[in-house]
């Protein structure tokens, strides 16, 4: 499963930014290209956060939109066949999985 190996990826990336508490939010920003699906993603993520300072957070998905730029003369669309010479494109942005944000609590505080 594809959302498992980017949850545990999100979780590995989140764990070593945070030394001490624990985080209640963890805020993505995830490329259409990539196909996650939003809540296979969510359940990955319950799954791959277990026994870590990640677990019971909430997880705030945000979407990049695809954008693709023709090789040969430039155009800019979201096809992969260019609108003008019919050439490739290249992505230029939609594949990416970015870790935005986390929120982290005293490990102390009490449960949101
Ligand atoms: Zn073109």
């Amino acid at each position: 499963m594809h959302e498992l190996s980017v949850a545990l990826g999100i979780v590995d990336a989140a764990l070593e930014k945070v030394k001490d508490g624990r985080v209640v939010e963890v805020a993505l920003a995830v490329g259409e290209l990539t196909h996650i699906n939003g809540e296979q993603l969510a359940l990955a993520f319950e799954v791959a956060s277990r026994g870590t300072p990640l677990e019971g957070a909430r997880l705030k998905v945000r979407r990049i939109e695809a954008r693709l730029r023709c090789v040969r003369c430039g155009w800019q669309g979201e096809s992969f066949t260019c609108g003008r010479c019919g050439s490739a494109m290249e992505v230029l942005q939609g594949e990416e999985i970015l870790l935005e944000r986390l929120r982290v609590v005293e490990e102390d505080a009490p449960r949101e």
